[in-house]
């Protein structure tokens, strides 16, 4: 979908990249107000005041994930070998401090040297995915400001890897031993391959101001847009972000409540 297609206030369908359009009664995106209002539409159809809220939305995306094929399992010094602990969710996050240290070093635009990571095995859960004695490790790294004080992301991308496998070797030793391919995903891959602007998971920061009834902009909480037609379904909208489905439900309530 490369656009929405709006005209003198109103949503009439959607245009995709193939230059085909989808006419519809209504469009309901589950995409961020940045790409919603700012880059699918031409802004000069919203009101000043309310682009100039889309514009203060606030992204600031903090994470990467880097996930690891592996030939074995890890072996974690805290509890060696293979067992239940290795199904479930893993986390290094040894006291409050180390994820302090952790967010201090994002706080001035670089990644954390030793990261807070939460991590899951899915193999352990459906061998299918890899081929037979082979393993995922999938990590959910924080942190990782999407904005750096210095370099791209495209340059200290493997750094940021580097830095992953580095503290998780401090916990499995065997971790370089195992590992077959690593793929490194930082925040602006996210923006790039998920449509995540500046690479935020829940399409917009979960700070107060943008909350509840706030979410995602003062006054356009209950899914509506000023645009006729259009509504907002997706994680930008109360309660997201999560994986929960409740913007959607709530949206389509609003709408059938609106239709009926
Ligand atoms: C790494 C990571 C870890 C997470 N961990 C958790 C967690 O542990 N717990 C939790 O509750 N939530 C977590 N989340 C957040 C959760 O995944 C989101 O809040 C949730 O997926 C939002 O669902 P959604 O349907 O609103 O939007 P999305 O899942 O963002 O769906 C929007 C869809 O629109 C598509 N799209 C974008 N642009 C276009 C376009 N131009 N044309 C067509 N399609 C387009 C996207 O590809 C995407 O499929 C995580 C997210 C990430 C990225």
């Amino acid at each position: 979908m490369a656009r929405i297609d709006v005209r003198r206030g109103r949503a009439y369908g959607v245009v995709l990249a193939s230059g085909d359009e989808l006419r519809a009664d209504m469009v309901l995106s589950s995409v961020d107000p940045n790409l919603t209002f700012l880059r699918f539409m031409d802004p000069s159809e919203l009101p000043d005041d309310f682009v100039e809220d889309v514009r203060r939305y606030k992204f600031r995306g903090s994470s990467g994930k880097v996930n690891l094929a592996l030939d074995a399992l890890p072996n974690f010094t805290a509890l060696p070998g293979d067992g239940p602990h290795l199904r479930g969710a893993l986390s290094i996050s040894p006291s409050v401090d180390y994820m302090e240290r952790a967010y201090d070093q994002a706080k001035y635009g670089e990644f954390s040297r030793r990261p807070y990571i939460d991590m899951v095995i899915p193999t352990l859960t459906d061998p299918s995915v890899a081929p037979p004695g082979k393993h995922i490790l999938s990590c959910f790294v924080q942190y990782a400001p999407y904005k750096l004080a210095s370099g791209t992301w495209d340059e200290q991308r493997e750094a940021f890897g580097d830095a992953v496998i580095d503290t998780l070797a401090e916990y499995a030793p065997n971790i370089r031993d195992i590992i077959l391919h690593r793929q490194v995903v930082t925040p602006l891959d996210l923006e790039r391959e998920f449509g995540l602007t500046e690479g935020n998971i829940f399409q917009g920061e979960l700070t107060l101001e943008q909350l509840f009834f706030a979410r995602p902009i003062p006054g356009w909480a209950q899914y509506q847009t000023p645009i006729r037609n259009l509504w907002m379904c997706g994680s930008a909208t109360h309660p997201g972000g999560g994986i929960m489905g409740a913007p959607g439900r709530n949206a389509a309530l609003r709408i059938l409540g609106r239709t009926a």
